[in-house]
């Protein structure tokens, strides 16, 4: 299973795209600015897309997607969310105002994307891969996914969420985790800001990892741009016992 990173940082500037992995060619998990890099054949090939909430950074070049491939796809794309993300959606952004609602185009009967509702720890099974649905605790109703390979191998991508218990029980009840994708979005001195927004700092996050039984690499992610070389000092202090990677749009893993 390839896991890409199209983006996951916590802004924009040069290098840098928001949140957006791909898992093989046909899984797309959040539609930050990330997405804009796939060539239009890459683009076609996406069947699902999982939303982890409704900020702008995970969901901006949806409309873009689904408006460029418009001509190419038989079958409508999938879109998984919670109610209130879905509903956010359509409230805000596909509403015929901000952009067309695509789940009406070019009929009802056949449109380009179908918005589907998904609760918490619901799995979802594409292909020889299985998604799970993990409840987290951000400023808007947020989760995260499990991604299983056959081998039972999973990838975990946190959203963006601040100290919770879900997420952790939920990665506990996996045989092998062998990557996180977390969020460390602000440094430790940002804390305050870290709680009110509810981000992760590498202190929160130390903290809450220290509940999870597994030691995977962690992928840490959406950190924000002027901030790499303090949030960066703070995680080898913090998690100075974990093999950790800062990552980038562009880096990829594969779990066999
Ligand atoms: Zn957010
Ligand atoms: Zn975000």
């Amino acid at each position: 299973m390839w896991i890409s990173i199209l983006g996951c940082s916590g802004g924009i500037g040069p290098g840098n795209r928001t949140t957006s992995i791909l898992v093989d060619d046909d899984i797309l998990l959040d539609a930050g600015s990330g997405v804009g890099d796939l060539q239009l054949q890459q683009m076609g090939k996406i069947r699902h897309i999982f939303i982890s909430h409704s900020h702008l950074d995970h969901v901006a070049f949806l409309p873009f997607l689904v408006d460029s491939i418009f001509s190419q796809i038989k079958e409508p794309i999938q879109v998984y969310g919670l109610k209130e993300t879905i509903q956010a959606l359509k409230d805000h952004i596909f509403n015929w105002i901000i952009w067309p609602d695509f789940s009406e185009l070019p009929s009802k009967e056949k449109p380009v994307m179908q918005f589907n509702e998904v609760k918490p720890y619901e799995i979802k099974t594409i292909g020889d891969r299985s998604v799970e649905v993990v409840p987290v605790d951000h400023i808007v109703p947020g989760i995260g996914f499990i991604v299983t390979n056959k081998h039972n191998k999973s990838f975990a991508f946190s959203g963006d969420t601040s100290t919770n218990d879900t997420l952790w029980d939920a990665l506990n009840k996996k045989d092998s985790l062998e990557a996180l994708m977390i969020e460390a979005g602000y440094p430790n001195s940002m804390h305050n800001l870290g709680k009110l927004a509810k981000h992760y700092t590498p202190q929160s996050l130390g903290e809450d990892l220290k509940k999870l039984k597994h030691k995977p690499h962690l992928l840490i992610s959406h950190i924000k741009p002027g901030l790499e070389i303090q949030i960066s000092e703070d995680l080898h202090k913090d998690l100075k016992d974990y093999q950790l990677t800062c990552i980038k749009s562009g880096d990829s893993i594969f779990i066999d």
